[in-house]
């Protein structure tokens, strides 16, 4: 049974020796497809100094082995030391490493075989892919696993999950294992095959199988059809798939609805008391369920069974036989488990049917309704039992203090959100420490995963289709993240693009000297579709002038902290294994017992968007102020003035050159500590400059402000200046009327509109109402100016640019990237506009006004259409918040100024 770990590493005829032959050239890419291929490599090819690697086992080689050494190609080897070093390589690649290489000849060499067979170089991209399917990872895989499989004391089964589960790289060691509370031990560890991440799952120990006979396929018929899966195949009794070759089709298809009903099993599993007997058994029933879901998805990507043997009709049909039966007892359980489930709620109700008090009520509103000649149904009867219900609470009334409690506790078994995470915080205002509630993002995403699971698919997951389209968009464009992003070590298929939105908003004395904001951080899928009502999801709030500012306290910094875990765990889709502060659970406790299992079968949220204003990048994110003269950008290293000054908005600018990648972000020493950017994945190339701020309050305002201004003091002639802005009114109300334009001004019958007392005119107003402007502008100006005069047809260009901008964002409404053409007509067209606005600046500066004054919100405004064919625009959305605050501020119960955001 135990195959020798030896046995693996087959032919021993890479021998050294033929030392000083012609140095062939192996195609870059083009790595030794088989064993026998990479040994005549070996053979072949010889030593090459510049290559040379070093690394600890060229210590332990000795010196002349060296001179006789294959070429270890110089680029592999520095991909193995970084995967090894972010502990991203199989484990049984590690072990052939560093144990079976020290049995060979010459462990180098044979150390030199497996760097250069485990890479694959894509000569269009340059870069290197794990390829571990070849016959010497194989067998070495397998023998790993034997190893690792037998050698316990304990009997446990082992779950070996690639990537899936394995990719906070803080954790990161060769294998991560963690224990159930039924003592099931997990590995986990990562695969990856030619830059197509897949997370897969592979397990042993799988023994429990009957013996096939003509009864037991009638019975496995008469359950596929309850279960509704079809039979894989009939006949073909001989049919052996040898190994690594592909599957029958019906064979895989059933895999695959094995694994789909596995996985919405898990979903479904919910459990009654814990003291029930039907609990103990639907647990099983579920930790058997995953173990399966491990075992088909092992079939299906190794082409094996999960014990290694090949797959035949025979050991398959029982495997079969075995998963159907075990899937349609967990079926009957799970209908079980809700008929507890259900018995609990209703003996935690009150029985009312026998009030008096309600029944007079009853009495009371149908004979009402008959007065009315409405006949009661039966659905009026339970809308009065749901009334007489609310009416019940503190016993009718008479204790009030009792409503509450009564209220929720008839509420809350229909309650699916997850529960608030407590937490004591520091705070200054009123000093001392509070209970602070968060509504945990992964917490969240697992509890609506579970109980809102068309609602999830809808507003979170979306299709699989989508997914992967937004992934391989954000790979084809090269979105700034992506690069070395540790998704690529992932299977995207059920990765979802987050973004976290933060906002401040005033509660509390609106234009008062002691006015009060509370800063909000919510999260939205990327890929949700529906309203935004439904895909924003708030996690936190703070009050500002309440909190502790510095120190280890700083009560700001550790809700961050908080945020930071939970999107950790969201990102690994798994329970976290201990609470914020690193503290494991304690005994007993549902966090205890579900940590480290998948928290949405799988899914997991990708923190891929940083979206906010300017203010709350650097107050809240700590990200380089915009008024900073040498650094006023968070996403590039542009300056005020100089040859990397972003006033140049020309599309071959210098400071285009200098945008942040990754890793020289985080290894730069001036980054922003807020514990958001330790999320993996994350640096400041998530950040996503908000086109609302930028553009609709920002370059839009001045310019907007700037040609009313220059119209009514010096291009129309219609009397006084408030004879012209009222002749524009007119105008106006007339354009508003004929187009139906969705958001209008109501008045603007001041000069105080746009004229500002210091600085340059900027056009006040809502960010709706301006972005509706642009085209009744354009038509008004282009009714007063001259055709003929150059500054004239300047100003008719900057508009024409804008409208058009506006254009292409409603045109490509809905798209979650734009298409290359359409981003690069937005791009040019806003390279155009703030061209030909520093142009104007310019013009009117030499004449003593500052009209169409820029600010570095022109710069980010860039950066929005940059990533347009990434990221629309409009999916960076900032009017959403406006709906969810809206709702907390009414729960706040203060005042709410409308116009604000
Ligand atoms: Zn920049």
């Amino acid at each position: 049974m135990k195959k020798k770990s030896k046995k693996i590493f087959i032919k021993k005829n890479s021998k050294p020796g033929k030392s000083g032959g012609p140095v062939i050239k192996k195609k870059p890419g083009a790595g030794p497809t088989t064993l026998k291929d990479a040994v005549e490599g070996i053979k072949k090819s010889s030593m090459d100094k510049d290559n040379m690697w070093d690394d600890q086992s060229a210590e332990e080689d000795n010196g002349a082995g060296s001179s006789t050494d294959s070429k270890r190609d110089k680029g592999k080897a520095e991909k193995f030391t970084k995967m090894r070093l972010a502990g991203s390589l199989p484990p049984y690649v590690v072990d052939l490493y560093d144990n079976a290489a020290n049995q060979k000849e010459s462990p180098r060499q044979f150390r030199t075989e497996i760097i250069n067979t485990l890479f694959k170089r894509n000569p269009k991209t340059g870069r290197y892919s794990l390829i571990d399917d070849q016959p010497l990872f194989t067998e070495a895989k397998r023998v790993w696993e034997k190893k690792f499989g037998t050698d316990g004391k304990e009997s446990y089964t082992k779950l070996v999950m690639r990537g899936l589960f394995f990719g906070n790289s803080e954790s990161a060691g060769e294998v991560t294992e963690f224990k159930s509370k039924d003592g099931t031990c997990f590995y986990s560890f990562r695969k990856m095959t030619a830059g197509v991440e897949t997370g897969q799952e592979s397990s042993l120990g799988y023994t429990k199988q009957a013996k096939g006979t003509q009864q037991q396929a009638d019975m496995l018929e008469a359950m596929f059809d309850k279960l509704d899966w079809s039979m894989p195949y009939k006949g073909t009794d001989a049919l052996v798939v040898e190994p690594g070759k592909k599957l029958p089709k019906p064979m895989a298809a059933f895999l695959e609805k094995a694994v789909a009903t596995q996985i919405r099993l898990g979903g479904e599993t919910m459990l009654p008391q814990e003291s029930s007997d039907v609990y103990d058994k639907l647990k099983k029933a579920y930790v058997e369920s995953q173990k399966m879901l491990g075992e088909c998805r092992h079939i299906l990507a190794w082409k094996e069974m999960p014990d290694s043997q090949p797959v035949s009709k025979d050991n398959f049909d029982k495997f079969m036989t075995f998963v159907a039966k075990q899937t349609l007892a967990h079926h009957e359980l799970l209908a079980n488990g809700k008929a507890v489930v259900k018995e609990e709620r209703k003996d935690s109700e009150v029985v009312f049917g026998k009030d008096y008090e309600q029944l007079e009520l009853m009495q009371d509103i149908h004979s009402t309704l008959q007065e009315h000649g409405e006949e009661p149904t039966s659905s009026t009867s339970q809308c009065l039992r749901d009334i007489t219900q609310l009416a019940s609470i503190g016993s009718y009334g008479k204790f009030s203090n009792k409503c509450y409690s009564d209220l929720m506790r008839r509420v809350e078994p229909n309650i699916a959100v997850a529960e608030t995470y407590k937490t004591k915080l520091h705070f200054a205002n009123p000093a001392g420490e509070h209970t602070q509630e968060v509504l945990l993002p992964h917490e969240l995403f697992a509890s609506m995963f579970e109980h809102e699971n068309e609602a999830f698919f809808r507003n979170v997951a979306s299709d699989e289709g989508t997914r992967t389209k937004f992934w391989d968009r954000m790979r084809s464009h090269s979105h700034p993240a992506w690069e070395n992003h540790p998704l690529l070590h992932r299977n995207i298929k059920k990765a979802i693009p987050i973004s976290v939105h933060g906002d401040e908003v005033p509660i509390a004395g609106i234009g008062k000297q002691w006015s009060k904001k509370l800063v909000n951080v919510s999260w939205a899928s990327l890929l949700g579709k529906t309203e935004t009502k439904s895909t924003q999801f708030w996690s936190m709030g703070l009050v500002e002038k309440t909190d502790v500012k510095n120190g280890p306290y700083a009560t700001m910094r550790n809700l961050w902290k908080i945020l930071a875990w939970s999107f950790t765990a969201l990102w690994s889709g798994l329970w976290p294994l201990t609470d914020h502060k690193g503290n494991r659970f304690p005994e007993g406790s549902i966090q205890l017992e579900r940590a480290g299992t998948p928290l949405a079968g799988g899914f997991f949220g990708v923190v891929w968007s940083l979206i906010g204003d300017l203010d709350y990048f650097t107050q809240f994110l700590q990200l380089p102020n915009y008024n900073n003269k040498s650094m006023p950008c968070s996403m590039c290293r542009t300056t005020l003035s100089g040859l990397t000054t972003w006033s140049n908005f020309q599309v071959g600018a210098a400071w285009r050159g200098t945008m942040w990648r990754p890793d020289a972000w985080h290894a730069w020493a001036g980054r922003s500590r807020n514990p958001i950017f330790s999320i993996p994945g994350v640096s400041a190339c998530n950040i996503c400059a908000d086109y609302m701020h930028c553009k609709f309050l920002g370059t839009d305002a001045v310019q907007f402000g700037s040609v009313m201004s220059f119209l009514v003091f010096e291009v129309m002639n219609e009397g006084s200046p408030e004879d012209n802005l009222a002749a524009c009114w007119r105008f106006i109300r007339e354009y508003y009327r004929m187009h139906q334009t969705a958001v209008r001004f109501r008045s603007m019958s001041r000069l105080t509109m746009f004229v500002r007392k210091t600085g340059g005119p900027k056009l006040r107003g809502k960010a709706g109402e301006l972005r509706y402007f642009g085209e009744v502008l354009l038509a008004l100006w282009t009714t007063y100016c001259s055709n003929e005069l150059e500054l004239h047809k300047k100003i008719t260009l900057l508009l024409k640019s804008n409208v058009f901008m506006e254009r292409k964002l409603t045109e490509t409404k809905g798209q979650t990237s734009m298409e290359d053409e359409d981003a690069d007509e937005l791009n040019q067209a806003c390279s155009d506009m703030l061209v030909l606005q520093s142009d104007l600046a310019r013009h009117f500066a030499e004449h003593g006004k500052l009209y169409f004054t820029l600010t570095s919100k022109a710069h980010q405004l860039q950066h929005a259409c940059l990533l347009a064919s990434v990221l629309n625009p409009r999916t960076v959305p900032c009017r959403q918040t406006s709906i969810i605050i809206t709702s907390i501020v009414t729960f706040f119960k203060h005042n709410y100024n409308k116009n604000v955001c």
